[in-house]
């Protein structure tokens, strides 16, 4: 199983090599705390984290 990164810019989980949302290679394989984001309209997370995509997130990376 792939190991999943977390987006240094915008903090979106992946699997892949580069990042869904922004499409920054500059993925971090430490973080902490896992986000899931389905409406970006309702959900009081994404407006603070500022995300605009629906997607998995990490709280912290480092
Ligand atoms: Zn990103």
């Amino acid at each position: 199983m792939a190991k999943e990164r977390a987006c240094r810019k915008c903090k979106a989980v992946t699997t892949g090599k580069v990042c869904p949302v922004c499409k920054s290679s500059d993925l971090s394989p430490d973080w902490s705390g896992i986000i899931l984001v389905f409406d970006t309209e309702k959900s009081l997370v994404a407006k603070t984290l500022e995300v605009k995509t629906p997607s998995k997130y990490a709280l912290k990376v480092t």
